[in-house]
This record gives structure tokens, sequence and C-alpha cells, in this order.
């Protein structure tokens, strides 16, 4: 066993940095009438190494984001060999084409963010099935239907829900969104819309599934203020979270 090295400088500067973002998630969750404590802050380490996960780890945060499944794979093996961060949940957030499908069960992700189509759920189910796991999942939703985005249009959604949460294989928790860039108005209608179709589809889930939709994940560096003022129970955040120099305020 060893220990991932980290400069303890880089350590504080972001842990000072968490604090004023719970801060911020605290006071938006209650200016919605929200329980912070509801709000998982995700670290994206996609753009870091390994010893800037550990220094976030040991700047408090519990949980992490990677988008991409080669990424993925190569830190937590590189992560597994210290005991003390062997065990940090990790989720997959990005674009997952099928053929990495496999690779990505094979890491043991906390949570699968990105499932974008129907065909992709299904793909999942089968390998986990195969593997006999259930993958905790949520489904990815374009909001916004901007062609650029990912995800399922809000229709094809709701054909799709009930086929989806009845796949054995994986479990289904909640949805997941990104919203546009650099355009505050946009993103708060996308967080809502996303809210407001979880709210629907609540009530779709067929009788005796397992599935839920308690987890929203929507809400990155620029608008997870927003995010959490629409119901987000996961905020992912990457620049915010890893580079010292990215405005918080
Ligand atoms: C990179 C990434 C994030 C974090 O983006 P920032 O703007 O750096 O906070 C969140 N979600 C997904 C899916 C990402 O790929």
């Amino acid at each position: 066993m060893t220990r991932i090295a980290y400069d303890q400088d880089y350590e504080r500067a972001i842990a000072a940095r968490r604090e004023e973002i719970l801060r911020r998630v605290a006071r938006a969750a209650q200016e919605a009438g929200r329980d912070p404590a509801e709000v998982t802050v995700m670290a994206v380490s996609k753009t870091v190494d390994v010893d800037k996960v550990a220094a976030a780890h040991a700047a408090g945060y519990t949980c992490f984001g990677e988008n991409r499944p080669q990424e993925l794979a190569r830190k937590l093996s590189l992560l597994a060999e210290d005991e003390t961060l062997a065990d940090v949940p990790f989720h997959m957030i990005g674009n997952l084409q099928s053929n990495k499908v496999n690779m990505v069960l094979g890491c043991r992700p906390t949570l699968i963010h990105s499932i974008a189509s129907p065909a992709l759920a299904a793909t999942v189910a089968r390998h986990a099935t195969a593997r006999g796991i259930v993958q905790d999942v949520l489904l990815e939703v374009n909001v916004s239907g901007e062609e650029s985005k990912s995800g399922m249009a809000p229709d094809e959604l709701r054909a799709s829900f009930g086929d989806i949460c009845a796949l054995a294989g994986i479990r289904v928790r909640g949805l997941m969104t990104m919203a546009p860039r650099s355009d505050a108005r946009v993103a708060r209608l996308t967080f809502r819309g996303l809210r407001e179709l979880r709210d629907e589809l609540a009530d779709a889930i067929p009788a005796g599934s397992d599935a839920s939709l308690s987890a929203l994940s929507m809400g990155m560096s620029e608008d997870y203020e927003e995010a959490v003022r629409q119901g987000a129970t996961i905020v992912r955040l990457g620049r915010i979270a890893f580079d010292p120099s990215f405005p918080i305020d």
C-alpha cells in the first residue's frame, strides 16, 4: 500500500473553496425551502490527476465524477493502491458508447448518470445482468433541445420510461441533464424542465418496479446555485472545485 502524495497548499486552497461552495449551496437550498443536506456536491476530476483527487478528498469531497471510461478505469486502478482512497465513490457522468459499457461496469461506478438512450439502457442492463450485478443509473434528458447535447428528448423518455424501469440489471434512481452554457435564463428553464419531467414521470413508475426518481443531477461550475434552487440533488463541479483561479462569486 502506498499513499498518494499531494500539495498541502493546494489542498488548503480547494478546502477553502469547498467551504464557500457549500455555503452557497446551503443558501440556494434555503431560498427554495429545501434542506441543504439533500444536495451532494460532486467533484468532477476529469481534468486533474490522482494527486489532486487525493487533495480534494482530504479537503472534504466524498464523491467524484469522471466522463471518460478509459480515464475512470485508469484513475481507479491508481487510487486502489492507496487504502484511504480505494473505496471513494466515483460516478460515470459522460457520454457512454455501447462498446465501453463493460469496461465501465468493471469499474463499479456508484452511479452512471449518462444513460442517454433507451438502447443504452438495454445494453447496460444486459451486461450488468451477465455480471450478476444491478447498476444504479440516471436517465439523461436533453431538456433544452440543443442539438449538441446528448440525452433523450422528453417525449422519447415518456414513451420508453416504463420499459426502461422494467429492465433487470439496472435500477433507475433519477434524471440528469446539462444546461446550455452562459445563459442563466435558459439554464433555469432547463433545470425546472427536468424537475417537472421528474414529477410527471414519478407517477408513471410501474407498480412493483424498484425504480425511483429521487435524484436530479444538474448544475455545473457556472450554474450550480440555480440548479439547487430548482431541485438538484447532485451538482457536478469541475473547474470551480479544482481550479483555484476559477471565479467563485
Ligand atoms: C466536465 C463536466 C462537468 C463539470 O463541468 P464544470 O463546468 O467544469 O463544472 C459536469 N458534468 C459533466 C457531464 C461534465 O462532463
